[in-house]
């Protein structure tokens, strides 16, 4: 799913495409704050290593924590600049193209984009209280939000930088996002419902883009939003290894439920549900145990026979490997 990106003051300063290959102009100004409650009670809980540089030993990031609201980000995060040159080859993890058949064939066997997308649309829907069937989709990624959205009536508008996942966006429901960041979308709106699957975890400013959100929706309109879970398992047991949630320098903000509740009541919402949702990840999981042929195959009904009650049990002690939540603008 695409991400969208904001601004930082170091950014303009550096210049829009630039390659950076030294440590001058990777990192963003110190914070003092917490980006997600702005509580001044932070520290440095682990360091981090970026995959993306030649010199290896020069890229690395401090993992601040909140003792307010748990929430970790990376501290000074990555300037701008930076995560734009290697969102170009990078692109949320995709180094090439993909068609529309490849997502559907890996949907067919494990329908998580799917049910995601039909999961939070409903919910949106539901939750959406303000009359007005229009949504904004942002960083709609391959597009499944956007679908399931139409398929509850609503005209849509979709935001998302990443062309390889526009291409597929198109395949599927006919027309193109807007190739934009956040930041730049001005025309249109305001919206009865505004998506933001796996997308505030990539923002440099989080709350200048939930600002932004609310003056996009409407009285009474809702926010669906998607995150990684900063308390999972995953990061419990693996600590810096994860790289689902602590995917560096990607994912700038590590969000726990506290935290992002309170992003968004500080920005004019009412937070109204708030859930967890897990999966174990299959591809990863056989990556690491170099797994195939019949091997692989047993995994996998093994797999979906576990999901279900592994991530109920998750999710019920709060270390589930998601986080949904809807808000109302008030
Ligand atoms: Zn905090």
């Amino acid at each position: 799913m695409g991400g969208a990106l904001e601004r930082s003051s170091d950014g303009e300063r550096n210049g829009k495409d630039r390659v950076v290959s030294s440590t001058a102009g990777c990192y963003g100004e110190m914070l003092d704050a917490c980006v997600a409650c702005g509580s001044h009670e932070i520290h440095l809980w682990r360091t981090k290593r970026s995959p993306y540089a030649d010199d290896l030993s020069s890229h690395e990031f401090g993992i601040y924590l909140c003792a307010s609201c748990g929430t970790g980000f990376l501290n000074p995060p990555p300037s701008l600049s930076w995560l734009k040159s290697i969102y170009q080859y990078s692109g949320h993890g995709l180094t090439e193209p993909i068609t529309l058949s490849e997502i559907l064939a890996r949907e067919a066997r494990f329908p998580n984009s799917t049910v995601d997308a039909e999961r939070m649309a409903y919910n949106a829907d539901h939750l959406n209280h303000a009359g007005e069937k229009t949504a904004l989709d942002i960083g709609s990624g391959f597009g499944f939000y956007t679908r399931a959205l139409r398929e509850r009536g609503y005209q849509t508008i979709s935001v998302n930088p990443g062309q390889y996942e526009n291409a597929v966006f198109k395949e599927m429901n006919g027309d193109e996002p807007l190739p934009i960041l956040l930041e730049d979308f001005h025309d249109g709106g305001p919206f009865g419902v505004v998506m933001m699957s796996q997308v505030l975890e990539h923002l440099l400013e989080p709350d200048r883009a939930v600002q932004k959100v609310a003056s996009l929706l409407v009285p009474g309109g809702a926010l669906a939003c998607a995150v990684p879970n900063f308390n999972s398992l995953t990061v419990k047991l693996i600590g810096t290894r994860d790289n689902a949630c602590l995917w560096v320098p990607e994912h700038v903000n590590y969000f726990t439920v506290s935290g992002l509740k309170r992003l968004l009541e500080n920005n004019g919402f009412k937070v109204v549900k708030a859930e967890q949702i897990s999966r174990i990840p299959l591809y990863g999981l056989l990556r690491r145990l170099k797994a195939k042929g019949k091997l692989a195959s047993l995994i996998e009904i093994l797999i979906s026979h576990l999901q279900a009650p592994f991530g109920w049990v998750l999710n019920l002690l709060g270390i589930g490997i998601y986080i949904n939540i809807y808000a109302i603008k008030s």
